[in-house]
């Protein structure tokens, strides 16, 4: 019956097909809904991972993201290694074809039943408890049933569809952080950029893009630096033809949860890719020859629903590199809102400091903020120092607790990824590919824990989690510092994959000073 005047109409009433039952169902296979199905595979349990594209990896594939950043820890460590053997992997760059290989091979050699071309589109509720969800496919809506459900669709879809508790964008408006369609260009000679002048005196193009707006060789402006340019390894090489990733493309006053605003986005993002490309020609050295070869066909929205989980990870967590008893997960990447109305990112955060609001960048780092702090005020770390006199800390990392992935309210659903449950300045630290990949893992492992012991994931015993996940090769932090109640009896920090700006013992700091650093 449709109700003109209302504007709604009922659905109809039908019968929907049953599909299966499952002892755990993991929403969304970007790199957090494969870390914990893959968890939950290799323990066991019947796992079905259900995702709306056509590949797993989400943004580290489909949003061609090809810089997994953060510590290789576990099934992290699994699939780079995996990576590494078929050659997909360089300085921190993924091939990413290779990289899709690699976790269609990893999810069926831990029994993972995968859904491609799949979307979750409601949750059938038994009070508190997710008893089932419903899926979309080419035949219609079919219902699947299962005992523990992951929500790490990015945009909490599942646990919005539960009823559980959630937030969206900044406080004030609900408008998200910019979103970026990367881009990829081939025909490049990389050698011929990575020795050019413009590499080495302005590498992040600043100077290049000024100059290029005011003469009007650049139409406009989609930021005011280029974020990253990154080699994609294993296309051919060394012959002009190499190939790079690009994060330069961006849209503002984004709201990624509503079609409209994702459509003129995709939109402006292919517009803004091919314009780019043709200034990059022109003006890059190493790019005289180079050509679009593809746009993401998944948009990257950095952030946009986030769980309100039993632990809300903060700006200042990141700042003063807080440690939880429940680590989960650890990061050291700081602040990295792309920002919201303008252009520019900001690395800081508003911080109550020696009694004042300070801007206050994380301890791990991360001066070479391109937008100042309101008031001419500088930019600090978290001893309240400016970039010249800038100390740090040596174990610069902040934990990830597992009360950030227990949603207040829905008792057998878990959340992993960048949709865990943090104020914005936390949430733009904490969402790098491995970290993302990590929390799913813990909510995996946390999954399988609450099912062989009948409790809810709220009710597990923690230190049985991080015992597990260190035995299996997890990195908590345990090398740094002591976890309440967690006793590690051999301690290794395997530094072969980690962090290339970060060691435990020596410190380097890379002070990008710039105008906005200084007092
Ligand atoms: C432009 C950009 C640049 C970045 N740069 C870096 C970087 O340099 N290094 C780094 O480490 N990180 C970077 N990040 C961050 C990082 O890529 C992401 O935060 C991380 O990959 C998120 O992983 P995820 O699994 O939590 O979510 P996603 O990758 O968003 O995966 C969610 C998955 O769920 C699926 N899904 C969504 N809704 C449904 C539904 N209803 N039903 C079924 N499936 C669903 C989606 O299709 C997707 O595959 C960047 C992010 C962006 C956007």
């Amino acid at each position: 019956m449709i109700d003109y005047n209302n504007g709604k109409i009922m659905e109809k009433v039908k019968e929907i097909p049953f599909y299966g039952d499952y002892d755990v169902i993991v929403a969304g296979g970007g790199v957090a809904g494969f870390g914990a199905a893959v968890a939950v595979g290799k323990r066991g349990y019947k796992v079905l991972l259900i995702e709306a594209t056509s590949a797993l990896g989400g943004l580290a594939t489909m949003g061609l993201v090809n810089i997994p950043l953060d510590f290789v820890s576990g099934i992290g460590r699994e699939m780079m290694d995996e990576l590494e053997a078929v050659e997909g992997h360089w300085h921190r760059n993924t091939n990413i074809e290779k990289h899709k290989l690699v976790l269609d091979r990893m999810v069926k050699k831990y029994n993972v039943d995968v859904l491609f071309v799949t979307s979750i589109v409601d949750a059938i509720m038994d009070g508190d408890i997710v008893k089932g969800v419903v899926i979309q496919t080419k035949t219609g809506r079919q219902y699947i049933t299962a005992k523990r459900f992951i929500d790490a669709t990015g945009d909490s879809d599942l646990a919005f569809y539960a009823g559980a508790e959630t937030e969206s964008g900044r406080p004030e408006d609900g408008m998200s952080q910019a979103c970026s369609l990367e881009f990829i260009l081939g025909g490049v000679r990389w050698e011929d950029y990575q020795n050019s002048d413009l590499k080495k005196n302005d590498p992040r193009w600043t100077k290049l893009i000024k100059e290029d707006l005011e003469s009007g060789l650049l139409p406009y402006e989609s930021d005011n630096h280029l974020n990253w340019i990154t080699h994609v390894p294993g296309r051919p090489q060394n012959c002009g033809m190499d190939e790079v990733s690009i994060c330069l493309v961006h849209s503002r006053k984004c709201y990624p949860l509503d079609s409209n605003d994702l459509t003129r986005m995709y939109f402006e993002g292919r517009e803004q890719a091919t314009m780019l490309a043709e200034y990059i020609k022109k003006r890059v050295p190493g790019f005289e020859n180079s050509f679009l070869t593809t746009t993401a066909s998944l948009l990257g929205v950095r952030e946009s629903r986030r769980i309100v989980g039993e632990y809300r990870l903060t700006a200042e967590d990141i700042a003063f590199c807080h440690k939880h008893d429940d680590v989960i997960a650890i990061s050291n990447h700081g602040y990295d809102i792309h920002n919201f109305e303008e252009t520019g990112n900001v690395k800081w955060a508003p911080i109550m400091l020696n009694g004042e609001i300070q801007y206050v960048i994380s301890n791990s780092g991360g001066f070479g903020t391109t937008t100042p702090p309101p008031y001419g005020k500088p930019v600090v770390n978290a001893k309240g120092q400016t970039a010249e006199f800038a100390e740090f800390e040596p174990n610069r990392t902040y934990d990830i607790p597992y009360r950030c992935l227990v949603p207040v309210k829905i008792e057998n659903l878990l959340a992993a990824g960048r949709n865990l449950s943090s104020d914005i300045y936390a949430q733009s630290g904490a969402r790098l590919i491995l970290c993302c990949l990590s929390m799913g893992e813990a909510a995996g492992v946390a999954t399988c824990i609450s099912l062989a012991e009948g409790v809810t994931p709220r009710n597990i015993d923690v230190k049985k989690l991080q015992t597990e996940l260190i035995s299996t090769g997890c990195n908590l932090g345990q090398a740094m510092r002591e976890i309440n109640g967690v006793s590690v009896d051999s301690i290794s920090h395997d530094v072969k994959y980690s962090n290339p700006e970060y060691s435990a013992t020596s410190v380097t700091i890379k002070n990008e000073a710039n105008e906005f650093t200084r007092k």
